[in-house]
């Protein structure tokens, strides 16, 4: 007796269809998995066949075949078990049953035939719409997970009994509806108006965050640099739900959703520690988990005190940077994640910090200034946007009774200037901000008058910059124009922009 059933697998951040065949024959009692599966599948086997038996029912006694397919694809983790069990059991019992073939099923067994929860849950969902699946069965701590995506049923099971029976007809099992809401305005606990002074790094930060452009922060210890960070979030404009889903995507594969957050409506902001591996920061292992630049998809990765982190593991950060995106290379071929992110990074001047400090005085020679700022590569250093120095607080602003401008009034004119650049690049759906506008969109977009192409011609020249830089002050320029609603870039939107790549050649230099 033969039985088939559906599942599917996630490679990368999407998920694909795998058939299980159970084949039930007489022979020898043995079992035998093929189709390429990883140990953790051939483990299944025991914990399959245990939760068969405290199920109540009987498994197939004589030789058992179990075929994944399709059989050049790697099949990893335990989400087979529940297909699997369903599948011996259908053969074993010799039912048959009809509408077997609509179902998608993950989900893993524990020896008592209870169904664990697994990650991935979201892209096999939507692998499984795909299909053109009528539902999808998965334990019953990922149904929200599952729910999330329109188009196809989602049951949640808490065990073995109830999922065959329900497939039997002798139980009941309803439909899970996501509690789907996209948060307009969050309550965050921090806010801009915590920050005292700081007006030229507050409006760098709001010129970052309205166009998706890299920032870079240096400034002495205790500045406000991570304070400034950390208030990033509560100025950036909303996730769409494609957005979202991608998001949530990244994260169930991680495992990091629970039954309460099972829908990601906030951008990420991740701040890997600088002990971070390379790949815990792009991703990878034998399986490739996705690393901290995926993590941060959508969202903001802060890299806090830059020249701490190993110069390989930075210069890794270049690919993600450029092309929104990273590919992991192993033997059995290349996955790729993505990673459109804004990065901000902060720095400290100097090792002791107060290089150029009015008050308090270096104590570094030139060489360690040097040796530390040499571990951010010119490269590296070409990729961010905007560099901004952050200096020591002033007394007289620290204890200045006017508050400062709160979040919600940046957050303002930062959703003006990104409803501009929809509508821009409302032809290419690819491209949602100024930061990655393509050369085309470039040289349409960006147009300068003949007195500001002199004063960039200018620049240019005296700073040394490179082409990439030149196109990144560009956009950077646009992004300016929009905060003020501008049509077009005037001198005084590109003198900012430009200004904004001066530091890195006084510090680098
Ligand atoms: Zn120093």
């Amino acid at each position: 007796m033969l039985a088939k059933v559906y599942s599917a697998a996630v490679y990368g951040v999407d998920a694909y269809e795998v058939e299980i065949e159970v084949n039930a024959a007489s022979g020898n009692p043995v079992i035998v998995v093929v189709g390429l599966p990883d140990a953790a599948v051939k483990e299944s086997k025991d914990r399959v066949t245990t939760a068969v038996a405290n199920s109540g029912y009987r498994w197939p006694k004589g030789r058992t075949t179990i075929n994944l397919a399709p059989a050049d694809v790697k099949k990893e983790g335990p989400s087979f078990d529940l297909p699997i069990a369903l599948a011996m059991i259908a053969a074993a019992e010799q039912i048959t049953l009809t509408d077997f073939a609509q179902y998608c099923f993950v989900g893993e067994l524990a020896l008592d035939g209870s169904v664990r929860s697994v990650n991935g849950v979201l892209p096999v969902a939507l692998e499984a719409r795909r299909c053109a699946k009528k539902a999808i069965i998965v334990p019953e701590a990922n149904a929200q997970e599952a729910a999330v995506v329109e188009g196809i049923t989602t049951y949640g099971v808490r065990n073995l009994r109830q999922t065959f029976e329900f497939l039997r007809g002798n139980d009941t099992l309803q439909p899970v509806v996501a509690n789907l809401r996209m948060e307009e305005l969050p309550d965050y606990d921090v806010d801009f108006a915590d920050v005292r002074g700081q007006h030229a790094a507050k409006r760098a930060i709001e010129v970052a965050v309205a166009g998706g452009h890299n920032l870079l922060m240096i400034g002495p210890p205790g500045s406000g640099k991570s304070m400034l960070a950390k208030r990033i979030p509560t100025i950036m404009p909303p996730m769409s739900f494609d957005e979202a889903i991608d998001v949530t995507k990244i994260h169930s594969i991680c495992g990091f959703l629970s039954e309460k957050r099972s829908f990601l409506t906030l951008r990420p902001f991740r701040s890997p520690h600088h002990t971070i591996s390379d790949a815990g920061l792009l991703g990878g292992g034998s399986n490739p988990a996705p690393g901290e630049v995926t993590l941060a998809h959508h969202g903001v990765l802060f890299l806090d005190e830059l020249p701490e982190f190993r110069r390989s593991t930075l210069e890794v950060l270049r690919q993600p940077l450029e092309d929104s995106k990273v590919t992991i290379s192993r033997a059995s071929g290349s996955l790729t994640f993505p990673a459109e992110l804004v990065l901000v990074a902060a720095m400290n001047p100097c090792p002791c910090g107060f290089f150029g400090d009015l008050k308090r005085e270096c104590r570094c020679s030139s060489v360690q200034v040097q040796r530390y700022r040499q571990r951010i590569s010119g490269p590296l250093l070409d990729r961010i946007d905007i560099h901004v120095e952050v200096p020591a607080v002033q007394f007289k602003e620290l204890t200045a009774t006017q508050p400062a401008e709160p979040s919600n009034a940046i957050r303002e004119r930062v959703l003006a200037a990104r409803v501009i650049q929809q509508q821009r690049f409302e032809s290419t759906p690819k491209t949602r901000c100024n930061a990655r506008m393509g050369s085309k969109p470039l040289k349409q977009h960006c147009v300068l008058d003949e007195s500001s192409l002199e004063l960039l011609r200018t620049a240019m020249h005296e700073l040394n910059l490179s082409a990439r830089a030149h196109d990144r002050i560009l956009k950077v320029a646009r992004t300016i124009a929009d905060l003020e609603g501008a049509p077009n870039i005037d001198a005084a939107h590109l003198s900012e922009a430009i200004q904004y790549r001066t530091l890195d050649r006084n510090l680098w230099t």
